[in-house]
């Protein structure tokens, strides 16, 4: 089962506030609440997957890290046997959340539990440096992947403690009378099986070390920070289970020549104080190629050029973002014999001189124009 997103979860939008999301973890958890819905298991894994989303959502530091890293920057992927609830929240943890969310008293104890688990080997987690055009068009990229296998030669038996079921029973004495509870195995974990056969190399749980080539797809429109999830290529699982996923996370190579800002990005062109002076055409690479533009005669340093649509494609509307090129003259620091002569007689002549006729866009300007 792949994790969904947590404000989906909640049912509540990216921008909500702490207050809006206890509201609607609140309204979660007395929807799905265990009391209210005995032996339903789509409602207790509902319960669990809220209360989960409240943990990360309601903490500040895990928020700021869910929303930059998604699920991979709080840890959210089960391990091996974790009963695939990722945190490592148990029920204990969940009700002791009440106390914040019920202001005391609220739901009491929950029993029951446990149960034979589909067994899933372990994510394994990867990061892939992309760089801008690579995440806007989108890419391929082929990976040798360290992972657990299950090795050849090993075999398994029924786990002897449980028979098989995965789980063990246990009777508790309560102030209600005596309660039966399901407990996980603590032989197999669940399982229901134990090994028989290991060969050399390979654990106890007949997995090894070992290598493959997997080739990825990143689609385009990928961002820093967000998580692919790779069906089926993590650790293979012990003796029958399903193999856990592999999740790349995308990281963006820094660029030194290009700075994004949101969906618009920035880039710096330096052109000769001729090119400034007589005008120009100039190829400007872009993430969708190169693209020329027109340095008009008399262009002032500080302008800005934007190339609509040129910049990076909106996540969450349609359209584009743009491009702005800053345009900086370059003085010249090494001047011949006969340039310097050039500029002294212009100087003296009084002929070349800053002149200013108001309507010159100030830095404010240009800032202003920038949201326009
Ligand atoms: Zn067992």
């Amino acid at each position: 089962m792949s994790k969904r997103d947590y404000y989906e979860v909640l049912e509540v939008s990216k921008s909500a506030s702490a207050d809006e999301i206890k509201k609607a973890y609140r309204k979660m958890a007395i929807k799905f609440h265990p009391d209210k819905n005995p032996g339903d298991k789509e409602a207790e894994d509902k319960f669990k997957e809220a209360a989960e989303a409240y943990e990360v959502l309601s903490d500040d530091n895990k928020k700021a890290r869910y929303d930059q890293y998604g699920h991979a920057g709080v840890g959210g992927a089960g391990g091996f046997g974790g009963g695939g609830f990722g945190g490592g929240m148990n029920m204990e943890d969940i009700f002791s959340q009440f106390g914040d969310i019920f202001g005391g008293g609220g739901f009491g104890g929950f029993g029951g539990g446990g149960g034979r688990q589909q067994v899933k080997g372990s994510n394994l987690r990867i990061r892939i440096k992309l760089n801008l055009e690579e995440m806007v068009n989108g890419t391929q990229k082929t990976l040798k992947v360290k992972k657990m296998k299950m090795a050849e030669g090993a075999t398994s038996k029924t786990c002897p403690t449980c028979n098989g079921a995965g789980v063990q029973m246990k009777v508790m004495n309560t102030m209600f009378g005596q309660m039966q509870t399901q407990t996980t195995c603590g032989t197999c974990q669940g399982i229901g099986k134990v090994a028989d056969k290991i060969p050399a190399g390979a654990n106890a749980q007949g997995l090894i070390k070992d290598e493959e080539e997997i080739t990825i797809n990143i689609p385009a429109g990928a961002r820093d920070g967000i998580q692919l999830n790779v069906r089926g290529k993590g650790n293979d699982a012990p003796f029958g289970g399903i193999p856990g996923d592999l999740l790349v996370i995308v990281e963006e190579e820094v660029d030194n020549t290009i700075k994004r800002e949101g969906d618009n990005l920035h880039q710096e062109l330096y052109v000769s104080f001729a090119e400034a002076a007589l005008g120009a055409k100039k190829e400007i690479p872009t993430v969708g190629g190169k693209v020329k533009i027109t340095v008009d005669p008399g262009t002032q340093s500080g302008k800005i050029l934007r190339l609509a649509g040129k910049g990076l494609p909106s996540i969450d509307s349609y359209g584009k973002g743009d491009m702005f090129i800053h345009i900086n003259v370059w003085t010249p620091q090494k001047l011949t014999k006969e340039q310097k002569d050039f500029f002294e007689k212009q100087m003296n002549s009084g002929e070349m001189v800053a002149e200013p006729s108001g309507k010159e866009k100030t830095f404010f300007d240009k800032v202003k124009d920038l949201f326009n």
